[in-house]
């Protein structure tokens, strides 16, 4: 065989290395907790558990990465247990919300009015009333809403905070989830945007800005710098007809997080380049203009996992089963189920034997009587046994909140901030 007619090495297709957990005497360690020790303290599995030392440093880490003087707005819908809502509302600059629900939640964790926004199709009249007397921003998403607010504003004399949702003619790049550009149920197309401004101006509502949102779990640097700059020049277009200066400029987030094998952490030293270079032309051309990023799994679905017991392991014409008391009624995203085309494995380990033991490869199912509940199909794992305690990485978003709990009649999951 000549060089030439050699194949080049095949990249091994492998997790990013979850690191973020120690490991420490063959356990996982959460919160500062070994894993066993920890389920004990929770007092039953499934669970999910949520490291609020690895939400602080994921903070802190975006705060050195990216200008001083951009907001960084946590979008709540990714986690939006109380306890997480109230912990990161410290340590954030606003809270984004996309039901009255919500709204409530970030209201009673303290979040300042001022810095929450409500984006979201489909409010309904009630919601827009409890935005307008609130007092948080409204990130407008059709004609009808203006109307709404203005017989409000008519009726109670009470002018609510609006934004305009823009929905963009370009799309991000590269996302797994792609909310702008085309048709869309989000926001205001493009075209129609000076129509609404219109109305909002003689509305009597206090127009603040605008919202872009492209789209969602982007791992390319490049994809988000390419839409950041895109939205910035569609907002400074816009702002030609503005009633008033525009205060806030959310250019969306999209920040993905490595989730599957061959996927790598995200670059941030190009965004925050490129975010250096938007805000040095925003103090000129929109001089009231803070900029705001708005992020929900890239803050929290690191920092969380969702851990449930073994409670069986069968073997089935060889291959190895480990059937546990959690599954796809918990956790919806890591069984393929929540949005994905093709089905992959989350990053999944033993964390009650999380050592250099033995391993094998099996599959981790849950209880329900359908092929659908598989955590993991196949992976190279820990040897586990009945009680060992298996881990799903990478959950502290779309977990808990975006799984159908009560489908089969299971115990409900319990959260827990650590
Ligand atoms: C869902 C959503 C987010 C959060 O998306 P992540 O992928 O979790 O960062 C942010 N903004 C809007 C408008 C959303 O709908």
């Amino acid at each position: 065989m000549s060089p030439s007619d050699r194949q080049p090495p095949v990249r091994a297709v492998v997790h990013a290395p979850m690191n973020q957990f120690p490991v420490h005497d063959g356990q996982l360690v959460v919160g500062g907790m070994a894993l066993t020790r920890l389920a004990d303290r929770v007092g039953q599995t499934p669970f999910y558990a949520y490291d609020r030392g690895l939400l602080r440093q994921r903070v802190a880490e975006l705060r050195s990465a990216l200008p001083s003087g951009i907001k960084l707005h946590y979008a709540m819908k990714a986690n939006p247990m109380p306890a997480v809502v109230g912990f990161m509302a410290g340590l954030v600059d606003g809270i984004d919300v996309a039901s009255a629900g919500e709204l409530k939640v970030a209201l009673d964790a303290g979040a300042d009015p001022v810095e929450v926004s409500f984006a979201g199709p489909g409010k309904r009249d009630v919601e827009l009333r409890q935005a307008a007397a609130a007092g948080v921003l409204i990130n407008l998403e059709s004609l009808r809403e203006v109307d709404v607010l203005a017989d409000i504003a008519a009726r109670d004399g009470r002018g609510a905070r609006v934004a305009v949702r823009v929905n963009p003619d370009f799309e991000l790049k590269g996302s797994g989830m792609k909310m702008g550009g085309g048709p869309k149920q989000f926001g205001v197309d493009v075209e129609v945007v000076p129509q609404l401004l219109g109305r909002i101006a003689q509305a009597g509502l206090s127009f603040e800005g605008f919202h872009l949102f492209a789209g969602s779990q982007n791992l390319r640097a490049d994809s988000i710098c390419e839409a950041q700059r895109k939205s910035y020049e569609l907002a400074l277009r816009l702002a030609e007809a503005v009633p008033a200066p525009v205060k806030f400029l959310n250019l969306g987030g999209g920040f993905g997080i490595p989730y599957f094998p061959g996927e790598q952490r995200l670059d941030l030293a190009p965004i925050g380049d490129n975010l250096r270079a938007i805000q040095d032309r925003a103090r000129s051309e929109l001089p009231e203009a803070s900029i705001v990023i708005e992020l929900g799994r890239y803050f929290v679905g690191e920092a969380g996992v969702y851990v449930a017991r073994v409670v069986d392991r069968k073997v089935s014409r060889g291959q190895v089963y480990l059937v546990t008391d959690g599954g796809l009624h918990h956790h919806l995203s890591a069984s393929g189920n929540f949005g994905q085309v093709v089905r992959k494995n989350y990053p999944v380990t033993i964390g009650s034997k999380a050592g250099d033991g033995e391993r094998e490869v099996a599959s981790v199912v849950g209880p329900l009587c359908t092929p659908l509940d598989l955590l993991a199909d196949r992976m190279d794992l820990p040897v586990a046994d009945v009680g060992d305690l298996v881990v799903v990485y990478q959950s502290g978003a779309y977990g808990a909140s975006a799984s159908p709990q009560s489908f089969l009649g299971h115990p409900a999951c319990v959260e827990v901030l650590v």
